[in-house]
């Protein structure tokens, strides 16, 4: 991952966001509301991305079945906190009364907005009937979906485990530089994203390495690098490491003279990886000036060349050359063993999905019968899981157009 994106959310374009109960959850989870002709909503939930048509009587019946489980459940909640700590469940009282009425208006706006008859007379009457009421057919899908961590870059590796669980990610991409930051016990992280079944990738260093450089210590500090990347995802049981390929140290280098120190380099950092059971995936970049693993020629050689059966490419949508065909990109690469997905437009990488100008339905198509994992990419450096649940919502909504595109051709 480079470029930076804006990670703002956009403006809600008839989508709500609500709290319902899901019955394949079992719990209240965050629900993407799309109103529809006829007065049938969408309703999706984010988590396990099931999807219902609903009516709006059926959508009311669900809303307030949540409102009273959480009425329900507050007595305990309030007894439970007040025998833990009596002093701060006081003391937060206040702060309680005065922002609960705020929350609950903002969703019962939305609720409104949801069930209120939809006045367009202007428009003729739909040719399409409206989509029978009930639950979607669920949809299969054999790859596992990652959180990477700069979509939650304020918080700790323990909230992010924890955070990917809450928002039904399969698993998550750490980064060693966070986690070598902070200085967890990766042995209690990694316990941790066990107990909640969750696959672990981590994302070696990268920021200020070259480990193709001319300049000799550069070189051996990144190696080392490396190394300890990959040490940390063998402490952190982690199925693959992802790499950068190095770069040229001189911009108008001739690439050609790089390519075997690339190779060893590979080789080195695959065998380590190999005694320690771990795959590696090695990144393409954006096409600039000194890269030079750009094309799926280029990612094709390297795996080619180092030969090694735990090595294979990361695919990251962002990286390919903006105008150039994404599927014909990706069926091109010989051996994708991991992706990094995010959005992009001409001029930004790494955007949240569905805010660029990526054909992502038409992408994701392409990685039907992926079987490893898709890292969901992008960059909050503010507090607050809203990117991390955006990109989940969004990845359900896309999946779906996906599958839907691949059976209708
Ligand atoms: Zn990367
Ligand atoms: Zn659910």
């Amino acid at each position: 991952m480079r470029g930076v994106g804006d990670a703002r959310m956009p403006a809600a374009r008839e989508r709500y966001e609500v709290a319902l109960h899901c019955d394949h959850c079992r719990r209240s989870t965050v629900h993407l509301v799309t109103p529809g002709e006829g007065g049938v909503s969408r309703v999706t939930c984010i988590v396990c991305g099931r999807v219902q048509a609903v009516n709006t009587l059926g959508f009311m019946e669900q809303y307030t079945e949540n409102v009273v489980r959480r009425l329900l459940a507050k007595p305990f909640d309030i007894r439970t906190e007040f025998s833990r700590s009596p002093r701060e469940f006081i003391a937060s009282l206040p702060g309680r009364v005065l922002t609960k009425p705020f929350r609950v208006a903002a969703e019962l706006r939305a609720t409104m907005d949801i069930i209120r008859p939809r006045r367009r007379s202007a428009r003729p009457p739909a040719a399409i009937a409206p989509p029978p009421i009930g639950v979607l057919a669920p949809l299969d899908r054999r790859c596992r979906i990652l959180l990477s961590a700069p979509l939650l870059w304020a918080h700790t590796s323990t909230e992010i485990i924890d955070t990917a669980h809450e928002l039904g990610y399969d698993g998550v991409e750490l980064w060693a530089y966070q986690l070598l930051r902070e200085g967890t016990d990766a042995g209690a992280l990694a316990a941790r994203a066990r107990r909640l079944d969750l696959t672990v990738a981590v994302h070696a260093l990268s920021w200020d390495l070259n480990p193709t450089s001319h300049v000799d210590s550069i070189k051996a500090a990144s190696l080392g690098a490396l190394h300890r990347s990959v040490e940390l995802a063998g402490a952190l049981e982690a199925r693959l490491v992802v790499m950068h390929p190095g770069h040229t140290t001189v911009p108008h280098d001739d690439a050609e003279t790089y390519w075997p120190v690339l190779i060893d380099t590979v080789q080195e950092i695959a065998d380590h990886a190999a005694r320690l059971g771990i795959m590696v995936g090695v990144e393409h970049m954006e096409a600039r000036q000194t890269e030079f693993v750009i094309t799926p020629d280029h990612a094709n050689r390297l795996v080619d060349e180092v030969n090694r059966p735990n090595v294979g490419t990361v695919l990251d949508i962002a990286h390919i050359p903006w105008g150039q065909d994404e599927v014909m990109f990706i069926t091109q690469l010989n051996r994708v063993v991991h992706v990094h997905l995010s959005d992009a437009d001409e001029s930004r990488l790494h955007l949240p999905l569905a805010q660029g100008e990526r054909n992502l339905v038409r992408v994701l198509a392409a990685l039907h019968d992926f079987q490893d994992a898709i890292a969901l990419e992008g960059f909050s450096i503010s507090s607050g899981v809203e990117l991390a649940r955006w990109n989940k919502a969004q990845f359900e909504e896309l999946w779906r157009a996906s599958v839907e595109s691949v059976a209708t051709t």
